[in-house]
């Protein structure tokens, strides 16, 4: 089987149009986890973005299962918090009753 050769390019970053260099080794690295396409951003911008979504995740200690968990909206400060499988649980749950309540024609 024939080794792909892999040369070092360079692309605009589509976040900073700052020219980048994909290495050789990444582009190995990509190969080789199946990735077909190309990185359209900067390992600077990668990361940053990387870190805003951490950053947009919240710290929130489930008052139902008594949990440290992370939620994507910013903990009630008029209620307890949830956790989102408790989150989840609580949604099918009240699906499954609507589904009882609702009338049988
Ligand atoms: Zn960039
Ligand atoms: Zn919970």
């Amino acid at each position: 089987m024939e080794i792909p050769k892999f040369e070092d390019k360079t692309f605009d970053c589509k976040v900073c149009q700052k020219e980048f260099k994909w290495s050789a080794r990444d582009q190995q690295y990509y190969a080789k986890k199946g990735f077909k396409k190309q990185p359209q951003k900067c390992s600077e911008c990668r990361e940053k973005s990387n870190k805003l979504r951490d950053e947009s995740m919240f710290y929130i200690h489930c008052g139902i299962c008594d949990k440290d968990g992370v939620s994507l909206s910013p903990p009630p400060k008029d209620r307890v918090a949830i956790c989102e499988q408790c989150y989840n649980k609580l949604v099918n749950d009240s699906l499954g009753l609507k589904q009882e309540v609702a009338p049988s024609s």
